[in-house]
Protein backbone atom coordinates (compact mmCIF):
# COMPACT_ATOMS: atom_id res chain seq x y z
CA UNK A 1 0.00 0.00 0.00
CA UNK A 2 1.23 3.47 -1.08
CA UNK A 3 0.54 6.71 0.83
CA UNK A 4 0.90 9.69 -2.08
CA UNK A 5 2.18 12.03 0.43
CA UNK A 6 5.55 12.96 1.81
CA UNK A 7 6.33 12.11 5.99
CA UNK A 8 9.18 13.33 7.26
CA UNK A 9 10.87 10.23 8.12
CA UNK A 10 10.95 9.94 12.31
CA UNK A 11 12.64 6.48 12.38
CA UNK A 12 15.12 4.74 10.01
CA UNK A 13 16.82 1.12 9.82
CA UNK A 14 20.30 1.14 7.70
CA UNK A 15 23.55 -1.23 7.90
CA UNK A 16 26.74 -0.70 9.09
CA UNK A 17 28.90 -2.68 7.29
CA UNK A 18 31.96 -2.13 8.86
CA UNK A 19 31.07 -3.25 12.28
CA UNK A 20 28.28 -5.17 10.94
CA UNK A 21 25.48 -3.99 13.26
CA UNK A 22 22.12 -3.32 12.23
CA UNK A 23 21.45 0.57 13.01
CA UNK A 24 18.49 1.88 13.86
CA UNK A 25 17.38 5.97 14.21
CA UNK A 26 14.63 7.39 15.70
CA UNK A 27 13.78 11.17 15.87
CA UNK A 28 14.34 12.58 19.44
CA UNK A 29 10.68 14.08 19.50
CA UNK A 30 9.69 10.57 20.54
CA UNK A 31 11.16 11.35 23.74
CA UNK A 32 7.97 13.55 24.06
CA UNK A 33 4.65 12.27 21.84
CA UNK A 34 6.18 8.67 21.46
CA UNK A 35 4.62 5.76 22.99
CA UNK A 36 7.24 4.03 25.29
CA UNK A 37 7.04 0.93 27.31
CA UNK A 38 8.18 1.56 30.91
CA UNK A 39 8.26 -1.96 32.42
CA UNK A 40 8.75 -5.65 30.67
CA UNK A 41 5.62 -5.95 28.05
CA UNK A 42 5.55 -9.74 29.55
CA UNK A 43 5.08 -8.80 32.66
CA UNK A 44 1.86 -10.27 33.97
CA UNK A 45 1.79 -12.91 31.76
CA UNK A 46 1.77 -16.72 33.41
CA UNK A 47 4.19 -18.28 30.84
CA UNK A 48 7.58 -17.73 31.60
CA UNK A 49 9.80 -16.88 28.39
CA UNK A 50 13.87 -17.80 29.16
CA UNK A 51 14.90 -15.48 26.23
CA UNK A 52 13.01 -12.26 27.72
CA UNK A 53 15.15 -11.48 31.29
CA UNK A 54 14.72 -7.81 31.26
CA UNK A 55 13.62 -5.37 29.40
CA UNK A 56 14.69 -1.44 28.93
CA UNK A 57 11.89 0.95 27.22
CA UNK A 58 12.92 3.99 28.34
CA UNK A 59 14.31 6.29 25.53
CA UNK A 60 16.88 8.40 27.21
CA UNK A 61 18.96 4.73 28.71
CA UNK A 62 22.18 3.21 27.32
CA UNK A 63 20.21 0.01 25.93
CA UNK A 64 16.53 -0.47 24.67
CA UNK A 65 14.85 -3.41 24.58
CA UNK A 66 15.15 -7.32 26.01
CA UNK A 67 17.82 -7.87 27.12
CA UNK A 68 20.01 -4.73 25.85
CA UNK A 69 19.05 -5.83 22.29
CA UNK A 70 19.66 -2.13 21.56
CA UNK A 71 22.55 -0.20 22.51
CA UNK A 72 22.34 3.41 22.50
CA UNK A 73 25.60 5.24 20.52
CA UNK A 74 24.40 8.58 20.42
CA UNK A 75 22.68 11.46 18.77
CA UNK A 76 22.93 11.46 14.91
CA UNK A 77 21.57 15.02 14.00
CA UNK A 78 17.74 14.84 15.68
CA UNK A 79 18.37 11.36 15.60
CA UNK A 80 19.24 8.91 18.64
CA UNK A 81 20.75 6.15 17.44
CA UNK A 82 20.97 2.68 18.57
CA UNK A 83 23.24 -0.35 16.98
CA UNK A 84 22.09 -3.80 17.38
CA UNK A 85 24.43 -6.79 16.91
CA UNK A 86 23.45 -9.75 14.91
CA UNK A 87 23.79 -12.48 17.07
CA UNK A 88 25.24 -15.63 16.40
CA UNK A 89 23.18 -18.88 16.50
CA UNK A 90 24.88 -21.38 15.58
CA UNK A 91 28.19 -22.14 18.29
CA UNK A 92 30.93 -24.18 18.36
CA UNK A 93 30.41 -26.46 21.14
CA UNK A 94 34.26 -27.79 21.39
CA UNK A 95 33.28 -31.08 20.01
CA UNK A 96 34.79 -32.43 16.48
CA UNK A 97 32.61 -34.15 14.08
CA UNK A 98 33.27 -38.11 13.76
CA UNK A 99 33.69 -37.29 9.82
CA UNK A 100 36.28 -34.82 10.37
CA UNK A 101 34.56 -32.79 8.31
CA UNK A 102 34.58 -34.89 5.20
CA UNK A 103 31.28 -35.13 4.60
CA UNK A 104 29.66 -32.61 3.32
CA UNK A 105 25.99 -33.09 4.27
CA UNK A 106 27.25 -34.54 6.99
CA UNK A 107 24.04 -33.86 9.44
CA UNK A 108 26.39 -33.26 12.64
CA UNK A 109 28.08 -30.51 11.40
CA UNK A 110 27.13 -29.30 8.17
CA UNK A 111 30.24 -30.59 6.37
CA UNK A 112 32.68 -27.96 8.97
CA UNK A 113 33.98 -30.67 11.14
CA UNK A 114 33.02 -28.89 14.32
CA UNK A 115 29.90 -30.11 16.31
CA UNK A 116 28.14 -26.60 16.61
CA UNK A 117 24.77 -26.12 18.36
CA UNK A 118 21.98 -23.47 18.34
CA UNK A 119 21.65 -20.58 21.08
CA UNK A 120 18.61 -19.10 20.42
CA UNK A 121 18.23 -16.47 23.15
CA UNK A 122 19.94 -13.46 21.92
CA UNK A 123 18.53 -13.51 18.20
CA UNK A 124 14.73 -13.91 19.58
CA UNK A 125 15.58 -10.79 22.35
CA UNK A 126 16.57 -9.02 19.41
CA UNK A 127 13.47 -9.87 17.02
CA UNK A 128 11.08 -9.17 20.30
CA UNK A 129 12.96 -5.89 20.53
CA UNK A 130 12.08 -5.13 16.87
CA UNK A 131 8.41 -6.10 17.35
CA UNK A 132 8.49 -3.81 20.57
CA UNK A 133 10.29 -0.35 18.31
CA UNK A 134 8.31 -1.37 15.89
CA UNK A 135 4.88 -0.84 18.11
CA UNK A 136 6.52 2.36 19.83
CA UNK A 137 7.25 3.87 16.72
CA UNK A 138 3.99 3.22 14.38
CA UNK A 139 2.50 5.97 14.61
CA UNK A 140 3.31 8.86 12.40
CA UNK A 141 5.49 11.71 14.45
CA UNK A 142 5.66 15.11 13.47
CA UNK A 143 9.59 15.97 12.58
CA UNK A 144 11.13 18.61 11.26
CA UNK A 145 13.63 15.82 8.88
CA UNK A 146 14.11 16.66 5.44
CA UNK A 147 13.95 13.22 4.18
CA UNK A 148 10.91 11.66 4.08
CA UNK A 149 9.96 8.13 5.67
CA UNK A 150 9.90 5.44 3.04
CA UNK A 151 8.04 2.75 4.43
CA UNK A 152 7.38 1.53 8.30
CA UNK A 153 7.39 -2.07 9.41
CA UNK A 154 5.53 -4.47 11.81
CA UNK A 155 6.92 -7.36 12.86
CA UNK A 156 5.44 -10.36 15.11
CA UNK A 157 7.83 -12.46 16.79
CA UNK A 158 6.59 -15.79 18.38
CA UNK A 159 8.62 -19.03 20.13
CA UNK A 160 7.28 -22.14 20.47
CA UNK A 161 4.12 -24.16 19.76
CA UNK A 162 1.01 -22.42 18.27
CA UNK A 163 3.76 -20.03 16.79
CA UNK A 164 6.14 -22.15 15.07
CA UNK A 165 9.46 -20.34 14.65
CA UNK A 166 10.59 -17.22 14.03
CA UNK A 167 9.34 -13.54 13.06
CA UNK A 168 6.50 -12.67 10.61
CA UNK A 169 7.28 -9.13 9.09
CA UNK A 170 4.73 -6.53 7.14
CA UNK A 171 5.30 -2.78 6.30
CA UNK A 172 3.42 0.39 5.13
CA UNK A 173 5.13 2.11 1.64
CA UNK A 174 4.91 5.73 2.57
ZN1 LIG B 1 30.36 -34.33 10.50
Amino acid sequence: MYLEKDVPCWYELSWDKTRRNLLIRVHKVIMKVGKGFFGNPLNGYKVTFPHFTEFEGKWDKPFWGFNRSFKRIGMRGDFIEFAAQIPQVRKFTGKFCACRGKKKFCIECDGSGKIKEIDDRRVYALSATFSQFFIAVGCEMKTSSKFPQLFTVESITGYGQGFGYGCAVSGLFC
